[in-house]
């Protein structure tokens, strides 16, 4: 049987992680949108010390820039065009591409 490294276990241990903060992020934006800015700010810690990419699936969900959770027409204004997702973040009025396949 293989043996799974201890650094791979607690890689996907932050994954988990990072996935149920932003999972809270969304809940919680309605209500308090400092709150959901907060988790990702976790979310992006615990990313930094265990050294994982961030999901794809969640890099459409924060700000790189200012840190802001985006929620679709509330804090970020997403495009589509030629096979590129445009966001625009409306809270650091910053633009960011991020293509659909890579
Ligand atoms: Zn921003």
């Amino acid at each position: 049987m293989r043996k799974v490294s201890e650094k791979n276990v607690h890689r996907r241990i932050a994954l988990e992680r990072i996935d149920r903060l932003f999972e809270l992020a969304q809940a919680i934006f309605s209500r308090e949108p400092a709150l959901a800015d907060r988790y990702v700010a976790i979310a992006r810690k615990i990313q930094t010390r265990f050294k994982v990419r961030m999901p794809r699936e969640l890099k459409g969900r924060f700000c790189k820039k200012c840190g802001a959770y985006w929620a679709p027409g509330k804090t970020v204004r997403i495009r589509t065009r030629e096979g590129k997702v445009v966001y625009f973040c409306l809270r650091c009025k910053g633009y960011r591409r991020i293509p659909t396949k890579d």
